[in-house]
């Protein structure tokens, strides 16, 4: 169970790392971003909204990923009638997203590229709140990150391919090739087939009869 969570996790990973891939070589051929967006608007009141805002975007040689928060208390609506219009029609309530791909909407607006990060709190309006943050990396950084638990996996493979090959137990380690069903030092049940074992001594051979006789 905890092996298959293992591959599990290891195979998400791999395809995050690709799907990183794909859209940073995507950046470097567009200026148009590509990003997913999410927004979470709660009214706990007719009078008191808070808002949530989660982006995550690739361009030019950057991934980006944003979060905001913020809040229009009873002050901010009681200042004006318009205000309370207005975050009717930015904020409605709920949850909503969006998806784009190379869309072309960000002419002569600058982002920061590269290493990266940003925190802006929004007061100038009475009662309303707005805590803006941005983190932005050179997307090889996730890359490296996510490609930890594939090459662990890999390495995991090799090693228990190995240990079959040599006939010793995957558990303990003891020389299995006299008992190959169980293993007499600590009890494991062995579901190698005897034909493997057979030319354990020789690891050139034993791998030729590994990929040459499928079971
Ligand atoms: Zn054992």
């Amino acid at each position: 169970m905890k092996h298959h969570l293992f591959t599990l996790v290891a195979a998400a990973s791999f395809l995050l790392c690709i799907a990183v891939g794909v859209f940073w070589a995507r950046s470097t051929q567009s200026y148009a971003p590509e990003m997913v967006q999410v927004w979470y608007n709660r009214w706990a009141q007719p009078d008191d909204v808070h808002g949530y805002y989660i982006e995550a975007a690739s361009y030019t040689d950057t991934l980006a990923l944003t979060i905001d928060h913020h809040h229009a208390s009873p002050a901010y609506f009681q200042a004006s009638p318009e205000n309370r219009q207005q975050t009717a029609q930015n904020f409605p309530p709920g949850l909503r997203g969006n998806a784009f791909l190379r869309k072309d909407f960000w002419e002569g607006c600058s982002r920061q590229s590269g290493f990266g990060f940003a925190h802006h709190a929004q007061t100038q309006f009475t009662g309303y709140r707005s805590n803006y943050f941005m983190l932005t990396v050179r997307p090889w950084l996730p890359m490296a990150l996510l490609a930890v638990m594939p090459a662990l996996w890999i390495n995991r493979v090799r090693k228990s391919r190995s240990i079959r090959r040599q006939g010793l137990c995957p558990k303990c380690g003891y020389d299995l090739r006299a008992t190959p069903k169980r293993c007499p030092e600590c009890g494991t049940e062995q579901q190698i087939k005897p034909a493997r074992d057979a030319p354990a001594q020789s690891l050139g051979a034993g791998q030729t009869a590994l990929v040459s006789q499928p079971i």
